[in-house]
């Protein structure tokens, strides 16, 4: 029933060269043809022409780099397609060219055409949409998991489809013996799954019985193993790891489980993990992320360490490695949260706290990079919040941080979604203005999902955007309800403000990363069982997409260049396997690329 009909997901077909005709290529090259030979070398993901010189998981075939360039001058072009530009007019158009990574024309031109130098693609009607723009995420943590990481398991429904996928990855074929496969957060079981609970040892080897695998949940476990997981888990010291009977491993030992794994990671099983993830966003059909770092720490793995702990001086070297070798295909921008509250050893002048978000501000740039990969600003947060009837010092601090990024000249951005919390935000926000002057630096709110009409006119006169959350689908709430009030956000109040409203997960700990859940959710207020948490709070479609394109554009700073499809922009475009605007619910949650290209090369083909 989620699955669109055959109808609907009919295969882009891809021609290159000089022939006019749709039905016949005049060189006989297919990249599907192309992609099958792949497949059979063992090549999981993307294809990317040379202007990115690397697929998500190998690049053997030289063929693979010689399909689908623009950055050579030729000419990529999506013809016959129900292509949603997302511009102002909301125009929707047939045929899109794409040169040097730019979209250098959007119309309707009628049939396919062609000429040398050109690759046509034949949508047949499909959906097309912009890439989409994630503006809150800790994406940079799925590029540092150690192991062969299964992403897709935030996509299962039950424990046949997390078996599957674990066995579709074995079946890959390129796991040598004795090494992981893992999947650790992003996915929620209690939430998500039929049987909301973990796989046993037993369901983990009936998935795969000859590599150890092991899951770990969100923040902070508790985990899962098979026998081979076990086996080592049981020989591990320093420390040691409990794993029960039934394969699960609990409390601390979870992140004691995590930390042997961790220290175990070489350089070039992280630059393996990083392509996985960038393959994974591209196979979800995102194409930028503005990462939030997270519960940053500055030390090596540690065995109290959560998931989301990283050292947030290191966690960037794969995905700098792979964009010094041109290999990165999705778009990265840094945020740096600093956590740093009251450090009583520093003593009470609030001019010796805070040192690392001094030394930040002294010592990066904001915004500076490329295309591709870039610095943001200060988020989620420059110090953690604390209202002043909770802790008088962590409050100095955190206002001294907020004084500290105003005057740096920087952007900074807040987490909170409650109106009283809000509360102390805009107002020192406020103060910022009157002190430093923040309107022209565009600062941030995350979340903000219960914020009251004057308080958003108030972050309105700031000049102040709004990413506010998607993942509430995960409340657990049964039919009936305990209670009949709206989890939130409170969709409408937020888009009718006037301000800048996106849209996030909030993934890849406590949330998934695929943003047509979230827009599923606002779309329809109900959580993975299908129960009304959020009744009277809902948008449409189209307000979930802007949020989702243009709004998550504008809050990265980037709205010239991304978020719809218009001449000049960045060529990141979606050819969706069913039509977002039209399908059910149910089907509109399951939507998935069936072709992704970002900065005009073609990343991903389902
Ligand atoms: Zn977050």
């Amino acid at each position: 029933m989620s699955n669109p009909t055959s109808e609907d997901r009919k295969a882009p077909e891809i021609t290159e060269g000089g022939h006019p005709s749709e039905s016949e290529p005049s060189t006989g090259i297919s990249r599907r043809d192309l992609l099958k030979s792949a497949a059979a070398l063992g090549v999981t993901a993307a294809v990317v022409g040379p202007g990115r010189s690397a697929t998500a998981a190998v690049v053997s075939n030289p063929q693979i780099a010689a399909i689908g360039p623009t950055y050579d001058g030729s000419i990529l072009r999506f013809v016959n397609g129900n292509i949603h530009t997302m511009d102002d007019a909301r125009s929707v158009v047939n045929t899109v060219t794409i040169q040097n990574g730019h979209f250098t024309s959007v119309g309707n031109q009628g049939g396919p055409g062609g000429g040398p130098g050109v690759v046509t693609v034949n949508l047949r009607g499909a959906t097309v949409i912009p890439g989409l723009i994630e503006s809150h995420t800790h994406f940079v943590s799925l590029a540092n998991r150690p192991g062969h990481h299964v992403a897709e398991l935030e996509l299962a429904k039950n424990i046949a489809d997390v078996q599957g996928f674990l066995a579709a990855r074995r079946a890959v074929g390129d796991i040598p013996e004795g090494e992981f496969i893992t999947a650790m957060g992003g996915w929620n079981s209690n939430a998500q799954w039929d049987e909301r609970r973990l796989p046993t040892l037993e369901e983990l080897d009936e998935a795969v019985p000859d590599r150890p695998v092991f899951l770990f949940e969100r923040f902070s476990g508790p985990a899962a193993v098979n026998t081979l997981g076990k086996d080592f888990f049981d020989g591990v010291t320093d420390p040691t790891v409990a794993v029960n009977a039934d394969g699960s491993i609990t409390g601390a030992d979870a992140r004691a489980a995590l930390y042997h794994l961790r220290i175990r990671q070489t350089f070039e099983d992280k630059l393996r993990s990083t392509r996985d993830a960038m393959a994974f966003t591209a196979k979800l059909g995102i194409t930028s992320l503005l990462d939030q770092t997270l519960v940053a720490v500055d030390d090596d793995p540690q065995p109290t360490h959560f998931l989301a702990n990283l050292n947030h001086y290191r966690m960037y070297d794969a995905w700098l490695e792979l964009h010094r070798r041109s290999e990165t295909f999705v778009r990265l921008q840094i945020n740096f949260l600093h956590n740093q509250a009251f450090i009583p050893a520093l003593g009470p002048d609030l001019a010796d706290q805070l040192p690392e978000l001094r030394d930040r501000l002294k010592n990066q740039f904001q915004f500076f990079g490329d295309a591709m990969l870039r610095t943001g600003a200060i988020g989620e947060w420059a110090a953690p919040f604390s209202r002043p009837d909770q802790n008088a010092d962590n409050y100095a601090v955190w206002y001294e941080a907020q004084r500290l990024v105003a005057q740096a000249g920087w952007r900074n951005e807040n987490s909170e979604g409650a109106p009283e919390d809000i509360e102390f935000v805009v107002s020192a926000y406020e103060d910022m203005e009157n002190e430093f002057g923040i309107s022209h630096l565009r600062w941030g709110l995350q979340h903000g999902d219960f914020a009251t009409p004057d308080q958003l006119a108030r972050l309105g006169e700031l000049n102040v955007s709004i990413s506010t959350s998607g993942f509430r689908w995960q409340n657990t709430d049964e039919d009936p309800r305990p209670s009949s009030d709206p989890v939130g956000p409170l969709f409408p109040q937020l888009m009718e403000s006037g301000l800048h409203v996106g849209l996030h997960e909030d993934g890849v700990h406590i949330a998934p990363h695929n943003a047509f859940y979230a827009m599923h959710y606002a779309t329809t207020g109900l959580n993975a069982r299908g129960v009304q948490v959020n009744p009277g709070q809902q948008i449409s479609r189209d307000q979930a997409l802007f949020a989702y394109t243009r709004e998550n554009a504008w809050y990265m700073n980037r709205e010239d260049d991304l978020g719809s499809i218009e001449v000049g922009k960045r060529a990141d475009i979606l050819v969706l396997d069913r039509d977002y605007f039209t399908v059910s619910d149910s089907s509109m949650r399951d939507t998935l690329p069936a072709m992704t290209v970002v900065d005009g090369e073609i990343v991903h083909e389902a």
